[in-house]
């Protein structure tokens, strides 16, 4: 079974298109004495924009069986279409993976899933560009009720509009890991690649999610990266899988040591404790909004107040600062916070207006 629950993460390396049989094969070489366990390749890319590179298309389906025979080297491609998928079959391709633009439309899903329907083949679902886990989530169950017996999650990031990020697309932590939490049994791979778009910073975010517990990881691998034909930048070398590999710290779920584990309950206990104290605090501060609501109502005031709110913001962002909190946390707290006492307030200035009413 490729998609089973162990310490050592699963490896899937390759190119992000197969461009000609050489590069494929020469690719193929460079990985075979690296513990990589499945070999990618897109040959139908979706690009973005028309007029980029589409990817060799059905072609190269015969130089993935090449890599196949030659390096007993397991192949898996992307497949958006059921004629992809029958091509796919008829080639001995070994797993599929649906593509973060596929998996955004349930029609689209609905259709591959009902193409798959009793096939046993493994498949690997993209996170959809928008952070939608319901979306995502919607998508593996639509393969797991045609009757697929392996289907995975891959982490890819989701996209944003706001291009000084650091990252190509948003890694939205939070989304895989409320995954896991819904569906522990479910294989999660990270892809670093398209998360960064930027080959120098793939190492890290492939530890991230090591320290995360994800089960693989999914690297974009080029002989020449700066002359690939789709995601130049991102792609990295043998060598430098080879480098990340050697230097990837694997980490275990849980630990045999009953000082480090006692110590870590003591810590948890005192956790739960200030969380607590963090949620009497919120209650006795939404008690104040609702009284400011009815003040607000009286005097005929808005319950938002933009001054305010900047004040809010500054005060709470230079303080967070000198306790060494990140800006972009406590500005996401209070956001929330904020947006949960005007909520509140708007909600007294109806009642009273109701209990007003003749
Ligand atoms: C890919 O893996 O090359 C690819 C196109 O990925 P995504 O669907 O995540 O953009
Ligand atoms: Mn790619």
């Amino acid at each position: 079974m490729l998609f089973e629950l162990k310490e050592k993460p699963l490896i899937i390396a390759g190119p992000c298109s197969a461009e000609n049989r050489l590069q494929v094969l020469k690719t193929a070489e460079a990985l075979k004495d690296l513990p990589v366990s499945l070999f990618r390749a897109g040959i139908w890319k979706p690009r973005t924009k028309p007029g980029n590179f589409e990817g060799a298309g059905a072609e190269s389906l015969q130089w993935l069986q090449e890599v196949k025979e030659q390096y007993k080297l397991p192949v898996a491609i992307e497949v958006a279409h059921p004629q992809h998928i029958e091509l796919a079959l008829q080639h001995q391709i070994d797993v599929l993976w649906i593509g973060a633009r596929t998996v955004i439309n349930p029609f689209h899903v609905q259709e591959l899933a009902e193409t798959l329907k009793g096939i046993d083949i493994p498949l690997m679902v993209k996170n959809p560009v928008t952070p939608d886990i319901d979306l995502w989530e919607g998508a593996i169950q639509r393969f797991e009720k045609a009757g697929l017996k392996q289907v995975a999650a891959i982490h890819r990031g989701f996209s944003s509009y706001n291009a000084s990020l650091q990252y190509r697309n948003h890694p939205n932590w939070i989304i895989p890991i409320e995954l896991k939490r819904r569906r522990p049994d479910l294989f999660l791979i990270n892809d670093p690649s398209h998360i960064t778009g930027k080959a120098s910073l793939v190492k890290e975010v492939a530890q991230r999610a090591m320290d995360m517990g994800f089960n693989g990881l999914m690297i974009e691998t080029h002989p020449d990266p700066a002359n690939a034909l789709s995601d130049a930048a991102q792609q990295i070398t043998p060598t430098q899988l080879k480098d990340i590999l050697e230097h990837l710290i694997i980490r275990k779920q849980t630990t045999a040591d009953v000082i480090m584990k006692s110590e870590l309950e003591y810590l948890r206990q005192l956790m739960d404790g200030i969380d607590a104290e963090i949620i009497d605090l919120l209650a006795r501060r939404m008690e104040l909004s609702d009284r400011m609501g009815g003040i607000k109502k009286d005097c005929n005031m808005t319950a938002f107040q933009p001054e305010r709110w900047n004040e809010i913001l500054e005060s709470r962002s230079s303080r967070g600062e000198k306790h060494y909190l990140n800006a972009n946390f406590i500005t996401a707290l209070f956001e929330h916070i904020h947006d949960e006492s005007i909520r509140r307030q708007v909600e007294v200035m109806k009642q009273i207006s109701n209990a007003a009413k003749p």
